[in-house]
């Protein structure tokens, strides 16, 4: 007798929502940490010359050595460490998850933080735990060291800057955390170039230190790139999960050659960080809104009525996130991606007349 998914699909995957991402058709799209600026024309003209003579035919060179020499040239990657390259990050978390599943193992991250860590632990059937920040966001050290403690976690999470948070974590309370996880600790960098503190300078000091980063916030989200560095001992074991042909051809090239201008890249971070300030003024300024402070690019605002304040954002065409009623910490709070000056004048307005 035949029967259907909800027979044969594990009982936690059929209790899961899909991922969502809203349509963004027409709206000033502040949802999602991404880039708002474009290439220079010439730079896209490069890389349509690149896609042109790519070699597609041909499956990627799965170990990536003119991408990875030129992540080593860019990223402050010291020589000693080994590097391993995902389709975005949220590959590379879920190897982690993979390679460290073993029955009963834990991973263990601050909550609220970004969901995949999460929902990677389902999908491996890693048991999660998650350690309060305090109400204001900031890292509860003790808690997690007791955590950790009590738990025994194969893999801690940090994300340095935190999401949905925006803000980064004392360092030394960041390396007080690698130093007494047991097993693997993952600092998540993928806001490193608007918080410009990395944990990448100090591999050496932790074997059990793996710093990812990605090529997302820095303007190439739609690519797909994600890296990670550390000891060669346990990137080679995440390096066994990874698909062998999981970074394309065009997604290799395409990195490569933007990598090679990091100084356009800087320039958008550098006008993001502005734009960040003077953003973080204005929502201040708003009766009854509280700005979190922020590394990243994107703030966390909370509101009198979030519901309503994106609903009524969303009406005048401006997209950003809503997090109410997810974790019980971001009551009323709004995450809104850092834009373009004009799209954030939009987004003021748009989010003045719609708690007014
Ligand atoms: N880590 C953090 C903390 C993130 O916020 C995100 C994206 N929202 C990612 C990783 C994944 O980024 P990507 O897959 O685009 O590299």
């Amino acid at each position: 007798m035949k029967r259907g998914p909800e027979h044969w699909v594990r009982e936690e995957i059929l209790a899961l929502e899909p991922y969502a991402v809203a349509s963004a058709e027409g709206m000033v799209k502040l949802d999602a940490m991404e880039n708002p600026y474009r290439l220079p024309e010439p730079l896209r003209r490069e890389v349509g010359q690149l896609v042109a003579e790519a070699a597609i035919n041909r499956y990627p060179d799965p170990a990536a050595p003119a991408l990875k020499a030129r992540l080593r040239a860019t990223m402050g990657i010291p020589e000693a460490a080994e590097l391993i390259i995902g389709n975005g990050s949220d590959e590379l978390i879920t190897l982690a998850a993979q390679s460290l599943a073993r029955p009963g193992a834990v991973m263990l991250a601050p909550e609220p933080t970004f969901a995949m860590y999460r929902m990677n632990a389902v999908f491996s059937r890693m048991r999660y735990v998650g350690v309060p920040l305090r109400p204001d966001f900031t890292l509860d050290v003790d808690a997690m060291l007791a955590a950790i403690e009590t738990h025994q976690p194969a893999l801690v999470f940090v994300a340095y800057p935190n999401n949905p948070t925006g803000n980064l974590f004392p360092e030394e309370a960041v390396a007080r955390i690698v130093a007494a996880a047991p097993g693997l600790a993952i600092v998540d960098e993928a806001y490193q170039p608007f918080a410009q503190k990395s944990f990448m300078p100090r591999l050496a000091g932790f074997p059990n230190l793996v710093v990812m980063r990605t090529v997302s916030k820095l303007g190439l989200a739609g690519v797909r790139l994600g890296y990670a560095a550390g000891g060669p001992e346990w990137i080679r074991e995440l390096d066994k999960v990874r698909p062998p042909y999981n970074v394309s051809v065009l997604a290799q090239a395409v990195a490569e050659r933007v990598l090679a201008h990091t100084e356009v890249l800087e320039a958008q971070a550098r006008a993001i960080r502005d734009e960040r300030g003077r953003l973080q003024d204005a929502l201040a300024s708003l009766p009854g809104a509280t700005v979190f402070p922020s590394a990243a690019n994107f703030l966390l605002v909370r509101v009198p009525d979030a519901p309503q304040a994106f609903a009524g954002m969303k009406a005048r065409r401006v997209l950003v996130r809503n997090f109410h009623g997810g974790h019980p910490l971001l009551e009323h709070c709004l995450r809104i991606t850092v834009g373009t000056p004009e799209e954030n004048d939009a987004m003021l307005a748009a989010l003045r007349e719609s708690v007014a």
